[in-house]
């Protein structure tokens, strides 16, 4: 039984008030909130553990570092990789992704070669190729979407090449909500023996992850957007392309023997981690795993779907409103699978900003803007849009709000 109401006493900012009115949360996809374990869990290591991890003799070193090794053994069992070795932790997706530019482009890629990304993407999928573009002289494309949010995979094959040596794209938009056909692209570029990144950003907080399953090649995401501690995230890889990628950061922990002749590096995943790592953040993500897990994640899946599909069906109330991306019942199963718990809308013309500003009013927090995703505003013709998004404790009741909000604010124009 999923008792949303006693969830949320997990999660005590979910009760204030702002400007006099009840709190309603609806910018999950930016970031959510923390429930209170996965505080008392990084308040609790702070006063009773804390100590730098690895190589430390002493008793508190080797607890620290039994939590943060614990932890990345709980982000492999999460997502099912292999082996610990493809587990490394980094700042977020963010972190992730470049990491992958910069190693991935060094170690296969020169110029000319191309990385395929789409329309939907995020910039933090997009700028860190760009970056490897003016260095290295390789060429980004964009798969196209169609005018529903969807990638339409009748294009994929003509966007793949012998240059193309990577495709990189995410598995759910965070404007549209798409849900990506992600195995059948894996399927297709492996068929090339193209590696695939997925930027799991928007699709692990939602649903089960299965990198085995799944086939991808890397697969990255941020804790804060799964109710963990921001500056923590997680880069998985095959352990075959790891190994020959070159370090990303020099310092501490990566290094094997260092002398001025030659330095040699870690075995993965230390390889990747130069410096002390997040180990109290890593602790909190393992925490807020083990919270997701007690809720059941088909359950969060099955709550936040309804959510939006109650969302969805309330919004055709408001005269002129215009929702981004998928319908929610599949137009074309190879296309899409269903859509996340992200809803991108605008009204008639009320600007993005304006809407967003006045719902805030009523306690309501929404996104406006452009949401990290310029090509994707440029493609859908608009400089933004007002974006709602859902976690494991918003409500039916905070859904209604919503309505009754946009319903007041259209009123006002
Ligand atoms: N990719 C997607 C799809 C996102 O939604 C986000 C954040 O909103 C990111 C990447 C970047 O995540 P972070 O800022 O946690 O690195």
């Amino acid at each position: 039984m999923y008792d949303v109401n006693k969830i949320r006493e997990d999660f005590p900012i979910l009760s204030r008030t702002v400007y006099n009115k009840p709190l309603v949360y609806l910018d999950n996809a930016a970031t959510t909130q923390k429930p209170l374990c996965v505080l008392d869990a990084m308040r609790n290591e702070y006063l009773n553990v804390n100590a730098n991890v690895h190589r430390g003799v002493h008793y508190l070193s080797q607890q620290a570092t039994d939590l943060h090794e614990s932890a990345r053994e709980k982000v492999r069992s999460f997502i099912n990789a292999k082996s610990l070795s493809e587990v490394i932790f980094t700042r977020g997706t963010t972190e992730s992704i470049n990491l992958v530019a910069q190693t991935f482009c060094e170690a296969f890629m020169k110029e000319g070669d191309e990385v395929l990304v789409s329309d939907m993407e995020h910039h933090s999928n997009i700028v860190p190729w760009q970056l490897q573009a003016q260095k290295r002289g390789i060429v980004v494309r964009h798969l196209p979407i169609t005018d529903d949010g969807l990638l339409d995979l009748s294009t994929l094959s003509s966007h793949l090449s012998s240059r193309t040596k990577l495709v990189s794209i995410c598995h759910v938009s965070n404007v549209l909500g798409t849900v990506n056909p992600v195995k059948e692209i894996i399927r297709l570029a492996h068929e090339h023996d193209i590696p695939v990144l997925l930027d799991g950003a928007q699709s692990a907080p939602h649903m089960k992850i299965d990198v085995q399953d799944l086939d991808c090649d890397f697969y990255a995401f941020s804790g804060h957007k799964m109710y963990g501690p921001t500056g923590i995230g997680v880069l998985y890889g095959k352990e075959k392309l790891l190994e020959k990628m070159p370090p990303y950061q020099g310092g501490g922990e990566m290094i094997d023997k260092v002398s001025w002749e030659k330095t040699t590096f870690e075995q993965l995943p230390l390889k990747f981690e130069a410096g002390t790592p997040d180990y109290v953040a890593t602790h909190g993500l393992a925490t807020a795993i083990d919270y997701m897990l007690s809720l059941g994640l088909d359950n969060i899946e099955a709550h936040e779907q309804e959510l939006t599909r109650y969302c969805m069906e309330r919004m055709q109330e408001i005269e002129n409103i215009r929702i981004f991306g998928p319908h929610l019942s599949p137009l074309n199963s190879h296309l899409s699978s269903h859509r996340d718990a992200v809803v991108s809308f605008l009204v008639g013309d009320i600007h993005h900003l304006d809407m967003g500003t006045l719902l805030d009013r009523l306690g309501i927090a929404v996104r406006t803007g452009h949401h990290c995703a310029h090509p994707l505003m440029t493609r859908l013709g608009v400089t933004g849009t007002v974006r709602a998004s859902f976690a494991l404790y918003n409500t039916k009741e905070e859904v209604d709000a919503l309505i009754d909000g946009i319903h007041r604010v259209s009123k006002m124009f």
